[in-house]
């Protein structure tokens, strides 16, 4: 489909203007809209018309521009559910529109409207902050203005005039969407029309029948947001910049309702008697907007408009009534792109190693993303083991360890892990993610509580959740604030919980003090050394080994994986006997789910034997880390790191990604890593050191990094 993006602008001349300069004279109307091909013709006679007919008066200078809409950069939205509601003087509709906003997260309503004289000498919307009234606009000479936007369906009849009604409504399902949107408010400038609008992403659209007095030519909108300044200026960014095209536009407004009742919405003449009587025209908001069911002409007509994109409707009769499933999906979808949160996989075509190739594309990339910290995934040994497994032992296990699953393999793991680790027994798990959601869920339930750090990895966060365990959070490595609130609990059954080396910031936990914290209020202590095993230490037994732990300062749960510096597959618990034992019958993920096949165990045992036999590997690793932050340091970038893990801080969402693909054009691979996997606003590069990288590669990464952050905007 070829899309253009048709821009009017008309003015009137200024004196003291060049003749070159008219685009900038006394602004009289412009409008703009994205559209098909064939419309466009069509559409420009008609804007200009409308130019032409305006009644601020005629332009004497009429822009019309027409630019190509590559399609796969827009974005579709579902049109928003339309209302009604009839008032009939601008008193009464602008309490109503007070009312609205007020119920969408507008602090101060009628304050905000005091300024909407100021914002009709915009061009563009005035944007204010939800909470304080604080004017946002980066122009405030100009305001914010809505455009690159257009209806996804060929008009019904293009040329057929000015449809204030659709128009509108496309532009409002445009700034519903924007990041941080909490409401809009418009009223037109145009003294022929009356009726204005109040819409947000829970209310929808909201039309109020009398808005201003007829033949007043003042008008105005405002736009209320909530959020960082970097919200707001992504707020701007997709208003002004990212085209959209709305779905799903009904062709007539919703017939006016002055109840919330069905039975009076249905019969407007009734509704508009109700208001007449003098009755209070105050209505219940919250319930009109609760279930925007479909229902009336205009909804009748939104449902026939459906576009390709529409699914069959279930059968005949019933599915005319029911909300389109799909639509939460796509605006979920859409909301996540124009936040630049849309998540992607990238399939690799090379063989796991410190270069790899991504699919597709010819150059090879130093990989400085890699969880496979000591290059044993791709070791010739330790695939060899993996593929003899396959041949002995078959592609699947073929049934969950406590049927018919369980290999000789699995325990023999699972007794090579213990005597690793330094406990009395472990548990193979299928991943790591498996095996925290186990643990947590099988020794915690209602009524109990679980300490968990605030920066704690997802699936400790899921595990938590799922054993509907009261949670607390305490502050990340923050021991005082840890035992303060473990205090409080003293005596209740429950876990403290922490990465050992957390997964995004490289650091350590200060495993003693937690441990020592721990027994002194009677809970257990629980670590994850995911990012650890194979890591810390002078033999990469962990975080225990690196801080000397005694059996008296060990925690009583260690939970792994095999999936990071072995180089493998698979999660694991270590501790006592009787935790494993419990485990074992208690642990639903452990019990419910297929055992691991033969291929990652013998897997991990090969890499096991190796870690054993060359602890340098891990020397190497400590090194390289040391030195890559070194080498950043030197490009005056903040780098330090308790691991292998190196985290640079970017901030903004957009920019961690744009850096990302700027070093992948230089040769680097690394991951731009955002919410929600860290915090909103501290977006990051998040680097990772191997024990095969040279000192050569991590110097030109080092200068490269450095170099793209710095040309950046
Ligand atoms: C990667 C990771 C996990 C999950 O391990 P998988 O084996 O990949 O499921 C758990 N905890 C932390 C801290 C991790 O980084």
């Amino acid at each position: 489909m070829e899309l253009y993006n048709i821009k009017m602008r008309a003015s009137r001349t200024r004196a003291d203007l060049g003749p070159g300069e008219q685009s900038y004279g006394e602004h009289i109307s412009g409008a703009e809209h994205i559209v098909r091909a064939e419309e466009v013709p069509d559409l420009a006679r008609e804007l200009v018309l409308r130019a032409q007919k305006h009644s601020r008066g005629r332009p004497d200078f009429i822009n019309i521009k027409v630019e190509a809409v590559p399609e796969d950069r827009c974005l579709h939205l579902q049109a928003l559910p339309v209302r009604t509601l009839a008032c009939r003087t601008p008193q009464e509709g602008l309490a109503t529109a007070c009312q609205l906003l007020r119920e969408a997260g507008v602090a101060q309503p009628e304050a905000a409207l005091q300024l909407m004289p100021l914002a009709s000498t915009l061009r563009g919307a005035m944007l204010l902050d939800a909470d304080s009234l604080a004017r946002l606009e980066p122009d405030q000479q100009r305001g914010v203005r809505a455009t690159s936007m257009g209806r996804a369906e060929v008009a019904a009849s293009a040329a057929s005039g000015k449809n204030h009604y659709q128009e509108a409504l496309v532009l409002a399902t445009k700034v519903a969407h924007a990041p941080g949107m909490v409401a809009e408010i418009c009223i037109s400038d145009d003294p022929d029309y009356v009726t204005g609008y109040v819409a947000s992403p829970s209310l929808g659209y909201v039309r109020i029948t009398c808005m201003k007095e007829m033949g007043s030519p003042h008008g105005g909108r405002i736009f209320f947001v909530r959020g960082s300044a970097e919200d707001v200026a992504r707020a701007v960014h997709y208003i002004e910049h990212i085209p959209v095209l709305v779905e799903n536009l009904p062709e007539t407004p919703a017939q006016p309702q002055q109840r919330a009742k069905a039975a009076q919405a249905a019969r407007p003449e009734q509704a508009a008697q109700t208001g007449q009587t003098g009755r209070s025209p105050r209505i219940s908001l919250a319930e009109s907007c609760a279930a925007p069911a479909p229902q009336g002409a205009a909804e009748q007509a939104r449902h026939n408009a459906a576009g390709e994109h529409q699914p069959p409707a279930a059968g005949p009769g019933a599915a005319s009534a029911l909300p389109d499933k799909w639509a939460s999906i796509r605006e979920g979808l859409a909301r996540l792109e124009a936040q630049g949160l849309t998540r992607t996989v990238r399939d690799m075509a090379a063989a796991p190693g410190h270069m790899v190739r991504c699919a597709g594309a010819e150059r090879e990339l130093l990989l400085l993303a890699s969880n496979d910290y000591l290059a044993l995934a791709g070791d010739a040994r330790v695939r060899a083991r993996a593929a003899e497994a396959v041949r002995v032992w078959g592609a699947g296990s073929g049934g969950s360890r406590l049927t018919t699953g369980s290999l000789v393999l699995h325990s023999e793991l699972e007794r090579r892990l213990a005597a690793f680790k330094h406990t009395e027994k472990a548990l193979l798990f299928n991943t790591g993610y498996m095996a925290n959601v186990g643990v947590l869920t099988a020794l915690c339930g209602k009524g109990d509580v679980i300490f968990s750090d605030a920066l704690n990895h997802a699936s400790i966060i899921d595990g938590c959740r799922q054993s509907r365990a009261e949670v607390i959070v305490y502050a990340h490595n923050d021991m005082a604030d840890l035992a303060a609130r473990a205090r409080k609990h003293a005596g209740r059954r429950g876990i403290i919980v922490s990465d050992a080396v957390f997964s995004m910031d490289g650091d350590c936990a200060p495993v003693p003090e937690l441990v020592a914290i721990a027994d002194r209020y009677g809970f257990f202590s629980m670590i994850d050394e995911a990012h650890a095993t194979g890591v810390l230490g002078a033999t990469g037994r962990g975080a225990t080994e690196h801080f000397c732990c005694t059996p008296d300062s060990m925690p009583d749960i260690i939970v792994g994986t095999a999936s990071k510096a072995l180089g493998a597959e698979g999660g694991f618990v270590c501790g006592r006997a009787a935790l494993i034992d419990y485990l074992t019958s208690r642990a639903r993920p452990f019990i419910f789910s297929t055992a691991l096949s033969a291929a990652p165990v013998a897997a991990a045992l090969a890499a096991l034997d190796i870690l054993e036999a060359e602890p340098e590997r891990v020397a190497q690793l400590q090194a390289n880390a040391a030195f890559f932050c070194a080498c950043l340091q030197e490009h005056d970038l903040q780098a330090s790191t308790q691991s292998a893990i190196v985290p640079l801080i970017v901030g903004d969402e957009a920019r961690a990604v744009q850096a990302a693909a700027r070093l992948q054009e230089q040769g680097i691979l690394l991951s731009a890593i955002r919410y929600p996997s860290v915090a909103r606003g501290s977006a990051r590069l998040r680097a990772t050191v191997r024990s095969d990288h040279s000192q050569e590669e991590l110097v030109r990464a080092a200068a490269a990094i450095a170099r793209v952050l710095q040309e950046l905007p």
